[in-house]
């Protein structure tokens, strides 16, 4: 290419990545087509993609011109990619599970990380929020976007950020000699200067949002499981903190007092929120916070622990005492009014199994649409990203799932996706 047409190209606003000129082009026909935006299906519908982006939506399957392909969908509903706001990527669940920290070098995280991203690439969802891990998600994060690995968008908080044997104190339950005194660094804060420090910290990490644990936790090798861990000029501290760097705050809460605290706080998201209470709902719905229900991590450790063995001795009980509850709140919950995320703590559960959490929130009574917008454009638009994922329009990246059936009929159909494409590339047909 001559420098003169390239400057031409620069001139006109294209560049070479973007360009029609250049960009292979996609023909996506679509049986049916739930865009995310309007609540009915359209039936017959061409989708055109060029590079990463959705160039165009016609009624009807257009031919392909030449050089065009074309990807026949016919016999499918075609969906957004779809968006997870709780996971962990770094580990899965199994009996003794709990022990892997002491016998796991780094690598040996990382290559599992690979195979938990793309297990979750291809169960359907393009774009994920990892909320907790050892810093491995960041540097998985970077192999993605870098097409290394294959993977859904990871949005990651990096390492949570705990109090001192709080639910994220990476030390809990060691013998003293290893136990040491882990500090802001490490994501264990004990005032606001440390909390701010912390913060400070996962940016220069890499993170893409913050995390707290401003309640005890049920996996944790510690006794409480819901007691609040943070004192509320801590959490603000985490806050403010947060905000110079424009990072969202999500906040584990199981108990109602950690619960309200933190959104008193500001927080963004509450992920689980078991013992929410009427307070709690109204203190919810004044911030305009959201609640990440995370059902599926809840149903699935309270039947893991009735299993000898898979759990130590501390977690056992409270995971038969909180797990079970998270169905109930959620639908409390969402009969209140309160804002609504689709997220599922996967890895708590076994990776790829996270649509499973869109048939429990219609069991709980939120109608599919609904869950199926929870999990598209509300999250997209809790990312600060609704101007690029969350739905099929004209201008958005080219994010975008097919399965058998009408998903507003038959939800379950969302747990056996055919078709899966990310930025424009097509990961399973
Ligand atoms: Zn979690």
């Amino acid at each position: 290419m001559t420098r003169t047409f390239r400057k031409l190209l620069a001139l006109t606003g294209l560049t070479l990545l973007s360009s029609p000129l250049f960009a292979q082009r996609t023909l996506i026909h679509c049986g049916q087509l739930l865009d995310g935006v309007r609540s009915d299906l359209q039936r017959e519908v061409t989708v055109v993609v060029e590079g990463n982006r959705i160039t165009a939506i016609r009624k009807g399957y257009s031919p392909p011109a030449s050089g065009e392909t074309v990807v026949d969908l016919k016999s499918k509903t075609v969906l957004p990619g779809l968006i997870d706001m709780h996971v962990h990527l770094e580990t899965e669940t199994r009996r003794g599970g709990a022990y892997d920290r002491f016998t796991m070098n780094v690598p040996d995280v990382a290559f599992l990380s690979a195979k938990y991203a793309r297990t979750t690439l291809l169960a359907g969802f393009t774009t994920v929020r990892d909320l907790g891990g050892s810093g491995v998600n960041i540097s998985l994060r970077n192999a993605v976007n870098r097409g290394l690995v294959e993977g859904p968008r990871i949005i990651t908080c990096g390492k949570s950020i705990a109090t001192t044997g709080g639910h994220a104190d990476p030390t809990n339950g060691y013998r003293k000699d290893l136990m040491g005194d882990p500090g802001p660094d490490e994501g264990v804060i004990n005032s606001p200067e440390d909390a701010r420090k912390a913060v400070r910290q996962r940016y220069k990490d890499g993170s893409d949002l913050i995390k707290i644990t401003a309640t005890g936790g049920v996996l944790s090798n510690a006794k409480d499981g819901s007691g609040p861990q943070f004192t509320e000029e801590e959490v603000r501290a985490v806050v403010e903190a947060a905000k110079d760097y424009g990072f969202a705050v999500a906040a584990h809460a199981h108990g109602a007092e950690g619960m309200k605290r933190a959104i008193r706080a500001g927080v963004t998201t509450i992920e689980h929120g078991t013992f929410m209470d009427d307070e709690a709902i109204a203190l919810f719905k004044k911030h305009g916070t959201y609640f990440v229900p995370t059902i599926i991590a809840g149903k699935t450790v309270a039947d893991s622990a009735r299993i000898m063995g898979y759990y130590p001795p501390l977690v056992t009980p409270k995971a038969l005492a909180i797990g079970p509850k998270i169905q109930d709140t959620f639908a409390k919950a969402y009969k209140a009014g309160v804002k609504i995320a689709f997220g599922t703590d996967a890895g708590v559960y076994l990776h790829g199994y996270n649509a499973k959490e869109f048939e429990y929130m219609v069991e709980a009574g939120m109608p599919p649409l609904e869950a199926i917008r929870a999990a598209t454009v509300v999250n997209a638009e809790l990312l600060g990203l609704r101007d690029q994922l969350g739905s099929i329009e004209t201008g958005k990246l080219a994010d975008l799932i097919a399965v058998d059936q009408n998903p507003l009929q038959n939800i379950k159909t969302l747990q056996t996706v055919r078709f899966v494409m990310k930025d424009g590339k097509v990961y399973k047909n």
